[in-house]
């Protein structure tokens, strides 16, 4: 799978796409992450990549030649299955989603700043609009790394253990039930007894049970869907 990101900001995505498990399935050839400096196609001795909105309103808006270009430059060296602008008003990001992008070979994942872009961009070069959650960020730099954490997590051999990308929340529709480590007890807070009983029929109820109890509390729309 190849990921390439568009962005003012290339020093955001950095550090947070090169450690760890992402840092690691780049390290293994499962994905190749490309951010890409949308200065390359600014204007004038500034390089410039924004500019004042029409309408008089506070606030930059990224301009749509650059990004035009930065696009065509990608679309020329391959097919892109998306191209997409991380929005706040996009479809919320989900498991679901994260699952069906982890499935595509070329997507590019385009960062706004400021106030935003000049909206012919989400009009004619986007495929689709993904928001982190119903806030609003400087930038789309740590949605767009939050994105890509949650797919290439997905790609198999990218966790050590792949079946722990299954007993995560949300993958079965339900969350995750909670999980304990040594020492078996701390100050008197103990870990649950049947998880010391070495016995895997009984620790996979009691997991479904709270698995279940867990969501119905704290997510039941889930249950519903
Ligand atoms: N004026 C815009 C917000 C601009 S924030 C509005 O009211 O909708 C600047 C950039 O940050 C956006 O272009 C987008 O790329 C990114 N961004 C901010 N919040 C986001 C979120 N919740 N999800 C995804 N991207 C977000």
């Amino acid at each position: 799978m190849r990921i390439d990101i568009i962005t003012v900001v290339p020093e955001l995505l950095e550090s947070p796409l090169s450690h760890s498990i992402v840092g690691r399935a780049v390290k293994k050839g499962l994905v190749e992450i490309h951010i890409h400096n949308l200065r390359k196609y600014g204007k004038g001795p500034r390089l410039q990549v924004d500019d004042y909105s029409y309408g008089g309103d506070a606030g930059m808006v990224i301009m749509l030649e650059p990004v035009f270009n930065m696009i065509q430059e990608l679309k020329a060296e391959r097919d892109y299955d998306e191209i997409i602008y991380m929005s706040p008003d996009g479809e919320v990001l989900n498991q679901g989603i994260a699952n069906e992008l982890s499935l595509k070979e070329n997507i590019i994942l385009l960062c706004g700043h400021y106030k935003g872009i000049d909206h012919r961009i989400r009009e004619h070069l986007i495929t689709r609009e993904i928001s982190c959650g119903d806030y609003v960020l400087s930038g789309g730099e740590l949605p767009a790394a939050i994105l890509a954490d949650s797919i290439i997590r997905l790609i198999p051999g990218a966790l050590s253990d792949e079946t722990s990308a299954l007993s995560d929340s949300f993958q079965d529709g339900l969350l995750s039930p909670p999980v304990y480590t040594r020492p078996a007890e701390f100050n008197g807070w103990t870990v649950p007894e049947v998880l010391l009983s070495g016995n895997p029929k009984l620790i996979r109820e009691w997991q479904d049970e709270q698995a279940i109890e867990r969501t119905k509390r704290l997510r039941p729309h889930l249950l519903k869907e």
